[in-house]
């Protein structure tokens, strides 16, 4: 399977890691968005958010949104404030097709996003 986030999980792609824990790791965006833009991305491919078992992946997707504050103190955005992002499918802005969580910080979002 062709998934750049699948390459960069088995560690034939580079990426600028911030996290990896097994389950879960954390990247730097290619493309940042704001001064900080960090990817939370699932070791398992699943390609959007409607292809999640609504069983098996709950604590999957609730480890990620733990993952994603904890990345946020460590990159010391607790304080300031960031934001979480989930694009789901065409509409919904999503471009790579393996679930991820974006954090976006380091600068104030607006709303509505756009
Ligand atoms: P989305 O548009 O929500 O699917 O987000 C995909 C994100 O992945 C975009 O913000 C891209 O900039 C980012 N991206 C794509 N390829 C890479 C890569 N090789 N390393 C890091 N980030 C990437
Ligand atoms: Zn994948």
């Amino acid at each position: 399977m062709d998934c750049i986030f699948c390459k960069i999980a088995e560690g034939k792609s580079p990426a600028n890691f911030v996290l990896n824990d097994g389950d879960v790791f954390a990247v730097r965006d290619a493309h940042p968005m704001a001064p900080i833009h960090i990817l939370i991305i699932p070791q398992k491919h699943i390609a959007s958010l409607t292809d999640l078992d609504g069983t098996d992946d709950r604590g999957l997707v609730g480890k990620m949104v733990s993952t994603a504050v904890e990345v946020a103190k460590k990159v010391s955005l607790s304080d300031r404030g960031f934001r979480l992002v989930w694009n789901c499918r065409e509409e919904g802005g999503q471009t790579v097709d393996h679930i991820h969580l974006h954090l976006l910080g380091g600068r104030q979002m607006k709303w509505p996003p756009g």
